[in-house]
Order: C-alpha cells, then structure tokens, then sequence
C-alpha cells in the first residue's frame, strides 16, 4: 500500500539544539514542519554540557553577539519551561579561578571597563576553604548558567505534535530527495523548502560537503566531588558545573579533527588529575562520554541557501556554543525563511560559493 503524501513547508534533517529550535521558531510562524532525525545517541547535543557564559577566558572578552545573547537566552528556554512546565535550564553563576598574576590583572582591569560590569564581579564569594590553597583567588563571572540540553530536546519532542510538527526517526537517504516543479519530494514527503540541520552528519551531505569543517572532539565526565558547596560553576581553563548530589558535570578536552567518539581512559585520567590540582579533594569518576562538536574555522555558524539548489538551505558550525547561539539564531533564520529579513552577512554561506563547482 502506497503512503499517504505529507505536504509541509519545511522539511528539517537533523533535530538536535539547531533543528529543534528552528522548527519551535518556524511553528510560532504558523509553519507546518516535519522533521527527520537518526536520533544518534552520541551526536553533539545529545552528548554537550550546555555550558552557557558571556565570556571568553583567552585574552578575556565577551563571546560573539554577547550583548544581544545575554540575559535573553535564559528567558529563551524559560519561556519553554514554563509552557510545558518542566525544568531544564539552570542560571549558576561561576567561580572563574585564576592561575597567575597576569590573569588576576586582566581580568580586574577588565571588570572596570564600561559594559562588563553586568558580567563581572570582583568582590567574589570565597572560594571553599576546604579547596586547595589557590595563590591567586578568583573572579565571579556572571550570567552563567546550563541548559540540560539532552532534556530539552526529548521535551520539545513530546510536544511536537501540538505545534504542527511531524516527526520521523529514520537515517534520511540524500538519494531519494528529488526537486520536480520547485517543490521537494521525499518518499512520500512534498516540502516547499528543505534544511539540512545535521550537525557533523553534514559530511556524508552530497549539497553542502564543500562547507569547510574543523570538527574537534571533547570529553565530557560525570563526577562525585565531597565538601564543596554546590552554589557555583567552578571554572580555571576546565570546569565543573554542580548538578546536584555531591555530583558534577566536567570538561572538557579538545581533539583537533578528531572523529573518534570512543572515550579513551587516559582523557578522563588527565580531567579528574586536572581538577584534583585545584579542588583539593578526592574526584571520583562516575561516568565519561566523548562526542564531537560541529566547529568551523572561522567560528561562525553557517546559515543560508545553495547557490546553485533553490529552497535548498543550512544550518550547521555552532562549534562549542550551540545552546547559546541557537537562543538568537534560529529566530533570525525563521524570520529571513519566512519574513525575507536578512541573513546576518558574517553567517550567510554565500561567501563559500566559489568552494562549489558549476
Ligand atoms: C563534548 C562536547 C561538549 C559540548 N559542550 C557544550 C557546552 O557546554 N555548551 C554549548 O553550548 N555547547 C556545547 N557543545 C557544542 C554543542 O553541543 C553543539 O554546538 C550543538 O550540539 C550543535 O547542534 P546541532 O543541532 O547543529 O548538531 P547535532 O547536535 O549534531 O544535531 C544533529 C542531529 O542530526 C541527526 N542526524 C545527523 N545526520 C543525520 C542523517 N543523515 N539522518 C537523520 N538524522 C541525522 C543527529 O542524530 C542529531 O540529532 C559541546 C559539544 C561536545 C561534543
């Protein structure tokens, strides 16, 4: 028996943090959506901390578009909170630690500088007495927090079907999309435009493998650490987010083009080694994954159209920051599909058009 045919506007490839959120900001723009989804347990957001901060501990600045990111993202995800009334976004403020007198300097003479005030505070909390002696203190960096990400995908999944979005798991076959008369064909699937939202899996995409990728591996432990107060997110150049429990969510380390998402035990040993220099107190490893972050070189994302495939569209390279810079930009992207705003020139994949053949 042949399937019915589904019509939709967009169909979406790939529903972790990037085509999630964009499907939640095309729903609010009365669009109907499916989405396809392999549901791989180890893809990036499935497997991410959900780290969010304002800052950028090398040479001490703001993360890009911070200003426009910050405080807004936690209402972003609060709003999804309280509408399926759940919880999965945490703001905890961090300890960043120091390791020498210069960092002690430029991040005070930092904090005195117009605009980072709000992210800032040099009258931080002690840190527990319990911790190692640290020669150099720290500074308390402000608007931080976590988003459960794993949580908030499989909530905003159940919640799908009320918004108008379809949702098929299945490995999506690049050979069976065909373009007749301007309208997608998928199986038994007709969509006005497609996006491809697969993280890494964009490499075995055939329309978009020309966009340069850096992916870089990182591991992620679960820990039970005693006698330190839970109140902060603990960070020197690894951290530690307190999930409650005595427990701990640490990381990370970077493998450069490293596709491997085997952890290996020396990369754990190197963390718990790592964070017992500076919590001064046993680390007991409960858990450790590895997965790999969709990282570009030029660290912006890519969003926009194939030059040469109409309706055709990306949106991929969140690297390490994808809960944070989803927040603005699936919204941006729902508005340019929809709304024909423009697409941010940094991020529009039109500057990689000469990487394709004719
Ligand atoms: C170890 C680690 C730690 C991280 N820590 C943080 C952090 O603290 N804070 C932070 O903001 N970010 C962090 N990140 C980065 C963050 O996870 C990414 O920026 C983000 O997850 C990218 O989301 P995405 O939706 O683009 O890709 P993905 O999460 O990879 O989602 C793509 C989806 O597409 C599916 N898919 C792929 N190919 C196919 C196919 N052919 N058919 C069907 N489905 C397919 C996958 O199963 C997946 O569900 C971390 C990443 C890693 C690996």
């Amino acid at each position: 028996m042949t399937e019915k045919t589904i019509n939709v506007d967009f169909l979406i490839v790939g529903a972790g943090i990037a085509g999630t959120t964009l499907a939640l900001e095309l729903s609010k723009l009365n669009q109907s959506i499916l989405m396809i989804d392999n549901n791989y347990p180890l893809s990036s957001s499935r497997v991410a901390a959900g780290l969010i901060s304002p800052m950028v501990p090398r040479n001490v600045r703001k993360t890009w578009k911070c200003d426009e990111i910050f405080p807004h993202v936690f209402e972003y995800y609060q709003a999804f909170e309280k509408e399926w009334n759940t919880s999965f976004m945490e703001v905890i403020p961090s300890l960043q630690i120091h390791k020498n007198l210069r960092q002690v300097h430029n991040w005070t003479i930092r904090a005195g500088e117009p605009g980072f005030d709000k992210y800032l505070n040099i009258h931080a909390p002690q840190l527990p007495a319990c911790m190692k002696p640290l020669n150099f203190d720290c500074i308390e960096v402000l608007q931080t927090g976590r988003l459960d990400v794993f949580k908030f995908l499989e909530t905003a999944k159940s919640h799908f079907s009320n918004k108008n979005i379809h949702y098929i798991e299945e490995a999506f076959n690049y050979e069976e999309l065909k373009q007749s008369n301007s309208v997608w064909n998928y199986k038994h699937i007709q969509a006005s435009k497609v996006i491809f939202a697969e993280g890494l899996g964009i490499l075995e995409n055939p329309f978009f493998q020309y966009l340069p990728f850096n992916p870089s591996g990182g591991d992620i432990v679960k820990v039970e650490i005693q006698n330190i107060p839970q109140t902060h997110i603990l960070k020197k150049k690894e951290w530690l987010i307190p999930v409650g429990n005595d427990q701990w969510i640490g990381g990370s380390t970077y493998h450069s083009n490293d596709l491997s998402v085997n952890p290996e035990q020396k990369d754990a040993d190197w963390l718990i080694q790592e964070f017992e220099s500076w919590v001064g107190q046993p680390v007991k490893l409960l858990s450790h994954v590895k997965g790999i972050r969709p990282t570009v070189a030029e660290r912006r994302p890519y969003l926009g159209q194939h030059p040469n495939l109409n309706n055709l569209f990306v949106y991929n390279g969140l690297g390490s920051k994808g809960s944070s810079l989803a927040s603005i930009l699936s919204k941006h992207y729902a508005e340019h599909l929809i709304q024909q705003t423009e697409i941010d020139a940094e991020l529009d994949i039109n500057q990689f058009n000469y990487l394709v053949s004719k």
